[in-house]
């Protein structure tokens, strides 16, 4: 006896063996009992999700003889003779190859006679967006007033293909991707009925492969049951799939995700020595990494992941480990690899390069985090205080990300953190700048409580003259940049007006590297912590006639991402946690 392919062997027959649909099971059916069944209707859907199986069903339940409300019997005549595909009266085009005019005309001539055995004729049309336009036109006549005796049923797998004029003459049903518990309970019982033994961790592996395709599946299931008989492993599955095991993947994601580039390495020799494809690997890695992003961030992961509960498990345990923004940073990066790889002659060096800028991530932690704790340092006395004064306007809604390696300093930790050079004997200074820097950081934290009067507070308490003081002022700076106090020196009567720092220039080429904006957003810090004021910079020469650029105003997105870069909150967070910037983002939306 000849084989039989599995997904011919087990095409469903009747409504009740069809799997995963049972929206538009449930629908038919009752158009058949109510009697209300459209002569045209379609079907669509992904390949191999029973849309042409569920046309020859119905076909079926309208020719079926039996009384009885559950049609098809598949026991009567009519309904032998479908199964067998020996049926006159119905027939079955398929679209692609018989697109023409031509075919429709015959078509229409053919349905004019009434059918030979059955009570109704009944055409499907496969793959019918691939007709030609002459062709959906020369059917949209009969569509209009379809014979009593005719029933069409078409079947797409692009439904946007079909014109509207056709679709608008249609009943239609939509078939959805047949879900992965569904395809692992149906590939788990024909597994049994076949008598093969096989574990349910490999047909996970071939369910998820199938990808909602009911046929894709089955088909192969043939491949790895005449592969491996009656007794499949895993490793057969892994083999006939080109599959690597999924437990590789947890491996990889955990090596990465702790920093370990030379097990990441020691993987992907492994990987590479068992003859794996390599694009094909990083797009299930890429995969995984997903399932674990998904894992942290949704609260039903289940919906949206094709794995098993166990799988599920260990997923959730892997991610919480991790913050969203680590698990999506890892994920970018080997995405940009794996981009990077389809068109390099050396995929292998690609995704190792991939491999050490994600294992140089690290814990990405949130900067809204970041300012808790350092709040909490600030409090407990553990913050280094230089540098710690913001520019004339902080961010006001954005998000910083730093990325520390090696890992955050954990907060329990009672080794006092402390900026080289913090002044020790100047203790009632220290305290003043470490209320400003509370009050900075929860400004931050809470833009809603920066607002300019707190600022005018803060500064009548604690603010310093200009013209008193000066020389101190450029002792101050020459401390920090030394070449910015020869500058300063060499200006003429500096002065405070309207809210202004007025310094003029003799001879313009003095002020000319001070007027660069990175410069002068640094005097601006200095003469905010020093002079304890928010003063806006203006610098002037008698040469240039006119104001210098004195105003460092951020419009464009760059340059405030910029200037957040250079914040120096975030510096400083940067230098306590040894990390880098990962990423900035402003906006309303990352408050
Ligand atoms: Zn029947």
């Amino acid at each position: 006896m000849s084989y039989l392919v599995l997904a011919r062997k087990w095409r469903p027959q009747i409504f009740a063996d069809v799997v995963g649909q049972e929206a538009v099971v449930r629908t038919l059916q009752n158009a058949l009992r109510r009697g209300r069944v459209a002569h045209a209707m379609i079907f669509s859907g992904v390949r191999g999700v029973g849309k042409t199986t569920l046309a020859r069903i119905m076909a079926k339940a309208l020719n079926c003889l039996n009384e009885s409300d559950d049609k098809p019997c598949n026991v009567c005549e009519a309904c032998r003779e479908i199964t067998a595909g020996s049926s006159v009266d119905l027939q079955e085009i398929d679209g692609a190859s018989n697109r023409g005019i031509q075919e429709i005309r015959e078509l229409k001539e053919n349905i004019r006679f009434f059918p030979t055995k059955c009570r109704y004729k009944v055409i499907i049309i496969d793959e019918v967006h691939m007709l030609t336009t002459e062709a959906f036109n020369a059917l949209l006549k009969t569509l209009e007033e379809p014979p009593e005796h005719v029933y069409f049923m078409f079947a797409t797998t692009e439904l946007h293909k079909v014109p509207i004029t056709i679709l608008s003459r249609c009943q239609r049903y939509e078939l959805k991707r047949v879900s992965f518990p569904a395809l692992v309970d149906f590939f788990a019982k024909i597994a049994a009925e076949e008598h093969v033994e096989i574990s349910r961790r490999a047909i996970e592996m071939i369910a998820r492969e199938a990808d909602g395709s009911i046929r894709d599946g089955l088909s192969l299931l043939d491949q790895i049951f005449s592969f491996g008989g009656e007794q499949v492993t895993d490793e057969d599955v892994a083999q006939v799939l080109g599959l690597v095991d999924q437990r590789i993947f947890s491996n990889f994601a955990e090596a990465l995700l702790s920093g370990d580039l030379s097990r990441s390495f020691e993987l992907l020799e492994k990987a590479y020595t068992a003859g794996i494809d390599l694009k094909r690997f990083a797009i299930d890695l890429l995969a995984y990494l997903r399932a674990l992003l998904v894992c942290r961030t949704s609260h039903q992961p289940e919906t949206l992941l094709d794995v098993s509960d166990q799988e599920l498990a260990e997923l959730r345990e892997l991610s919480v480990n991790y913050s969203a923004e680590t698990l999506s940073m890892l994920f970018q990066l080997l995405f940009k690899g794996m981009s990077e790889m389809q068109y390099s002659a050396h995929p292998r060096l690609v995704l190792e390069m991939a491999f050490i800028r994600a294992a140089q991530v690290g814990k990405v932690v949130p900067a809204s985090e970041l300012l808790s704790r350092l709040d909490e340092m600030i409090k407990s006395g553990k913050a280094p205080v230089e540098q710690l004064v913001s520019p004339a306007e902080s961010p006001k809604q954005s998000t910083v990300i730093v990325t520390a390696r090696p890992q955050v300093v954990p907060a329990e930790d009672k080794q006092p953190i402390r900026g080289g050079d913090a002044p020790q004997e100047a203790e009632p200074e220290l305290n003043g700048k470490m209320k400003r820097l509370e009050a900075l950081v929860e400004k931050i934290a809470d833009p809603q409580a920066r607002s300019k009067k707190d600022v005018k507070v803060a500064e009548q308490t604690h603010a310093k003259d200009v013209r008193k003081n000066w020389d101190s002022f450029i002792g101050y700076v020459k401390e920090r940049k030394p070449w910015m106090a020869q500058v300063l020196k060499l200006c003429e009567n500096p002065r405070e007006e309207n809210g202004e720092l007025v310094i003029r220039f003799d001879n313009p080429s003095d002020c000319t590297l001070l007027q660069k904006a990175e410069n002068v957003k640094d005097l601006s810090v200095y003469t905010l912590d020093f002079f304890q004021k928010d003063l806006c910079i203006k610098i002037s020469s008698r040469g240039s006639g006119g104001e210098g650029q004195g105003d460092a105003i951020l419009d464009g997105p760059k340059e405030e991402r910029r200037a957040l870069a250079n914040d120096p909150l975030v510096q400083m967070t940067i230098e306590i946690f040894g990390g880098q910037i990962g990423a900035i983002r402003t906006g309303p939306r990352f408050r």
